[in-house]
């Protein structure tokens, strides 16, 4: 039976829905489904549950924030993702964004700087039963690493990532030469490129080896750093 708690974000939900993503561009059955079904409060410390459908970021530590919800509706829609996809995430903070796009793609590889923040999205995700997805603690900035365990030799070996979609979810000063080297032909990649403070939501295909570039809005993110990122 649901409790009254449960029937306040219930409510708050359908409203987010309507207002903030149908009320706005997000026309995606797909990805308003998804977000019908992934639950927002379990991403939130508890201390924000209340605010867990406001169209805003809230914090989650680490001085890190979870995305608003119509931005990642929007940078989900952008992708035109699909069940073949393989799609690489940078910046996994709470775990949310990876939730929306694990039950929309094949595989999702997320990867996050920062150990605490990835341990807390897996923990959530283990509890939700999203099985299809593997983080990684590292500086995404370069990329998913390029070296794995093979179970067979028993050590670590060379290999060369390739997804079909990457959303980097941190603003960028620009797309990192690593990243794009692991995106596959006609692919897509989603990032907010510009200064801290506001940068451009770009979609970017690859082809013939050449990005072509589309601006979608103005948006404000927190930045990446790292090796290709911002310095700290
Ligand atoms: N999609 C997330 C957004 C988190 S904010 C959500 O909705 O919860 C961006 C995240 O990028 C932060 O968690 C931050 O720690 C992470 N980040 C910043 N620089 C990074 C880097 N070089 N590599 C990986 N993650 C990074």
């Amino acid at each position: 039976m649901a409790t009254g708690m449960e029937d306040r974000f219930a409510k708050a939900q359908e409203r987010m829905l309507s207002r903030d993503l149908k009320g706005r561009d997000i026309v995606d059955p797909d990805v308003l489904r998804v977000m019908s079904e992934i639950r927002r409060e379990e991403f939130v410390p508890q201390s924000y549950e209340s605010q867990a459908y406001a169209d805003g970021p809230l914090p989650i530590g680490m001085g890190q924030t979870i995305s608003q919800p119509y931005i990642v509706a929007l940078m989900t829609q952008e992708l035109h993702l699909n069940r073949d996809c393989t799609v690489l995430e940078i910046g996994t903070g709470s775990g949310y964004q990876t939730a929306v796009l694990s039950r929309l793609v094949k595989k999702v590889h997320t990867i996050e700087r920062f150990g605490q923040l990835s341990e807390s999205a897996q923990a959530t995700l283990g509890r939700l039963g999203i099985d299809n997805v593997e983080f990684c603690v590292d500086d995404g900035s370069r990329g998913w690493p390029m070296q794995k365990w093979d179970d067979k030799l028993e050590r670590m070996v060379e290999w060369q990532p390739c997804f079909d979609r990457i959303m980097i979810t941190a603003a960028v000063p620009k797309i990192p030469e690593p990243v794009i080297e692991q995106l596959a032909e006609g692919g897509l990649i989603i990032a907010p490129i510009g200064p801290p403070g506001v940068q451009e939501l770009i979609v970017a295909e690859k082809k013939a080896e050449h990005m072509t570039k589309r601006f979608v809005c103005d948006v404000r993110f927190v930045k990446l750093l790292g090796e290709y990122g911002f310095e700290q």
